[in-house]
């Protein structure tokens, strides 16, 4: 911990960046914290509660506005911030990337290929509750799944917690406001929520980092992270996509190649 303060306060000194954000005590869990003063880095924490994804406030432009940032960014925030460069939705050069490894090393990344060598040797966090449910999912048929994600969605009251917590929700405009064609019912509904949680797992395909952030946000405790984990299951099986690497163009929705497999088509 003294390792990461001492580092922030480096580079809030310096003027190497402008603004760290990373996690502090909360009242009951860790929480997101922005710091602007060397003298404020003593409240930084880093230890396996610190679960959040903080690259969501990397797209905030009234949060960041032109400054240079460094970011305390846990495994899935690394996944997610590759996914932001990919997307062109922020940039390596106003930005420094730290992490603490299992061993307590204070990491600063130098460029996205040191990213993903990180990501491939560094143990996956693991999240034991979410294991025991995807087995259960995994096990019924196809009706009994069903059944299970109409009776959990048609609790979803589209407080739209799980939108803001994610890193990959960044449109100016969602397409639940759009109302000019209204494509998804704005009231909460079992049809109008099962449409609302479609449209949002297939944004993420390809571009969810498995994070769960968006299952922990959620008042409910609906596990909708787990509709989002199947996207990316799918779409590593079937598109060999990496979600540990950033690849200029590698969009799994918007990238079409003449020996694709098309036996989806019925
Ligand atoms: S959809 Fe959920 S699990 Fe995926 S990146 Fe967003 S917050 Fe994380
Ligand atoms: S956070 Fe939960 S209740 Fe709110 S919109 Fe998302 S799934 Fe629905």
């Amino acid at each position: 911990m003294e390792e990461l303060r001492k580092k922030a306060a480096e580079l809030l000194q310096s003027g190497e960046v402008q603004m760290v954000i990373g996690y502090e005590e909360g009242t009951r869990h860790p929480r997101p914290c922005f710091i602007s003063s060397a003298d404020d880095t003593a409240k930084l924490i880093y230890d396996d509660r610190c679960t959040g994804n903080l690259a969501v406030y990397l797209t905030h432009k009234e949060l960041i506005g032109g400054q240079k940032i460094a970011i305390t960014a846990s495994y899935f925030a690394l996944r997610s911030i590759l996914r932001l460069l990919t997307e062109h939705q922020i940039q390596l050069d106003k930005l420094v990337v730290l992490t603490v490894s299992a061993e307590r090393e204070v990491i600063q990344f130098a460029t996205t290929d040191d990213i993903t060598a990180y990501l491939q040797t560094a143990p996956v966090p693991a999240r034991e509750d979410d294991k025991a449910l995807i087995e259960k999912l995994n096990a019924m048929s196809r009706e009994e799944r069903w059944e299970f994600w109409s009776a959990e969605l048609s609790k979803c009251f589209k407080c739209y917690a799980c939108r803001a917590a994610c890193p990959m929700c960044y449109c100016t405009k969602c397409i639940v406001e759009e109302n000019r064609p209204q494509w998804i019912q704005p009231w909460a509904s079992t049809l109008a929520n099962i449409e609302w949680h479609i449209n949002r797992a297939m944004h993420m395909t390809g571009r969810c980092a498995d994070c769960g952030a968006c299952g922990a946000a959620c008042p409910l405790g609906l596990p909708i992270h787990l509709l989002s984990h199947q996207i990316v299951q799918e779409v590593t099986d079937n598109f060999a996509l990496d979600v540990n690497q950033a690849v200029s163009g590698d969009n799994a929705l918007s990238t079409f190649k003449p020996e694709d497999k098309e036996n989806f088509i019925r």
